[in-house]
């Protein structure tokens, strides 16, 4: 039996931050990993996607150099082997800059292997068993594979397996109409593949407001993406090697669509049923999240949870927040907790949506009394002058307190200027502050007042 002062089990976004921090005071960790170093975001994630969005911008960009008075001679191709490489290289660096703060690290042991709890402060590692005062779970998540009927046999891609393609789709089609399906939908039509978005509900990105929704699907359609929403898949076949069909139902019609890939991109679900928690007492909810209370400690005492595993975010400034939140409130002798954050987050198509707060829709429900203001991207200078007018800003105030309650930007840098929105919001500063600051011309954010001068009770 190995015996630390802590155990992290996960090197996502939080506990390598967390371990180096604890074996800084001198604790002695040990840090589990059953796969890559550095998690979802770093290596099937973030990281490798944004650098497929950079190619794919490139790629839009090269397509419109004459927009710009540019000459670009003879057509624009895009070498799928030359995206990967930069892709991995990119990502490989970052990972290796993970592992080796983790192996130079003093007081800090990383064990690689699969975790799972055999009591409350032990778990087994292959043949070891490990054991610590102090358990932090940062499991982090893998996709959801929906029960279709002949899906598995359909040789199917992940966010995943379709970061290996080293060849373009003829056509993509892709389940799920969300955040992580529209990135890679919007990549790989610019790179040149036909694409076919299948969405079950009535808007793309349900979760968003309808208008904003609607700006996105727009977006999406100019550049010849194919969306079909109220759409539910029935079955799936594999068509010889290079085909794939889909029998879709819409209201009481059905109709077969096909394609050469098939990316299903419907949801994340938590790594919390291959860890034994039974074993620890560690409580779940039905849907198999860890649940914790808000200094995210979980059911038993000793035992932290953090990351996408919590259910309380599920992006990688979620997961890095938790890290801040568990070591200042153990280490600095803090209170803080996950309720005092704004939940914020982009969806990285181009333009870029940035969210921050609630949206109009989850306002209404609250039933405050509300301002909302619009500005399309038209009527931005800088976006004028870039020649990406597409999109919109959108802010939702509460009328009685001044306080901003959320806000959507999207348009070009909209993943940057959602920030001054929410640094006010955590200011806890009424909109008219925003209102009388004086931007710099010409940016996104110097619209912000403009935005805010469009407020209209609703
Ligand atoms: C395609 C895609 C794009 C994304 N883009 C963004 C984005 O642009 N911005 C953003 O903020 N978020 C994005 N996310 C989400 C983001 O990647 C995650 O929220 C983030 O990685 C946080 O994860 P985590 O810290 O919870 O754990 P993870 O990063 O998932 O890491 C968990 C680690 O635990 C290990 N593990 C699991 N079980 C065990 C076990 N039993 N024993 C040992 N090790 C184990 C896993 O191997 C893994 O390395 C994206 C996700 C996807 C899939």
């Amino acid at each position: 039996m190995a015996r630390y002062d802590a155990i992290i089990i996960g090197t996502g976004q939080a506990g390598p931050f967390l371990a180096r921090r604890l074996a800084a005071t001198g604790l002695h960790v040990a840090v589990i990993e059953r796969g890559l170093i550095g998690g979802t975001c770093t290596n099937t994630g973030c990281t490798p996607t944004k650098t497929l969005v950079a190619s794919a911008y490139a790629a839009h960009l090269a397509r419109r150099a004459s927009d710009y008075g540019v000459v670009i001679d003879g057509a624009v191709g895009v070498d799928m082997r030359r995206v990967k490489a930069r892709k991995d290289a990119i990502v490989e660096a970052k990972r290796k800059r993970g592992e080796t703060s983790l192996r130079t690290a003093e007081n800090c042991d990383l064990i690689l292997g699969h975790a799972r709890f055999v009591s409350p402060h032990a778990v087994r590692v292959g043949e070891a068993v490990l054991e610590a005062e102090r358990l932090f779970i940062n499991v982090g998540g893998r996709p959801v594979v929906p029960p279709i009927p002949g899906l598995a046999a359909s040789g199917y891609l992940t966010n995943h397996s379709i970061l290996d393609l080293e060849e373009l789709p003829r056509r993509l089609v892709i389940f799920g109409g969300s955040y992580i399906g529209l990135e890679f939908a919007q990549v790989f039509r610019r790179f040149g593949s036909e694409v076919l978005v299948i969405e079950g509900g009535p808007q793309l990105v349900p979760r968003e407001d309808p208008e904003i929704a609607a700006a996105i699907h727009g977006i999406l359609r100019d550049e010849g993406i194919e969306i079909l929403l109220d759409a539910k898949i029935l079955r799936m076949e594999q068509r010889g090697d290079h085909a794939i069909a889909a029998e879709i139902a819409r209201g009481a019609s059905t109709m077969t669509v096909e394609g050469s890939h098939l990316l299903v991109a419907t949801g994340r679900r938590p790594n919390t049923d291959d860890l034994d928690l039974p074993a620890a007492g560690v409580q779940t909810d039905a849907k198999g999240f860890i649940q914790v209370d808000d200094h995210l400690r979980t059911s038993v005492p000793g035992i932290w949870a953090l990351g996408d595993c919590n259910g309380r975010g599920a992006f990688t400034h979620t997961s890095y927040n938790d890290f801040g939140i568990v070591a200042d409130n153990l280490l600095d002798g803090g209170t803080r907790s996950v309720a005092d954050r704004i939940p914020a987050y982009a969806l990285y198509i181009d333009p870029p949506l940035g969210r921050v707060g609630v949206t109009e829709t989850e306002a209404r429900r609250r039933g405050r009394p509300l301002l909302v203001g619009r500005l399309p991207m038209t009527q931005v200078a800088r976006a004028i002058e870039k020649g990406e007018t597409q999109g919109l800003m959108k802010i939702v105030v509460d009328r009685e307190t001044q306080r901003v309650l959320g806000a959507a930007i999207l348009g070009t840098g909209g993943d940057e200027v959602i920030h001054v929105i929410m640094t006010a919001m955590y200011a806890n500063a009424p909109f008219t502050l925003l209102q009388r600051e004086m931007g710099i011309h010409p940016t996104v954010s110097e619209l912000i007042p403009t935005l805010l001068e469009q407020l209209e009770a609703v």
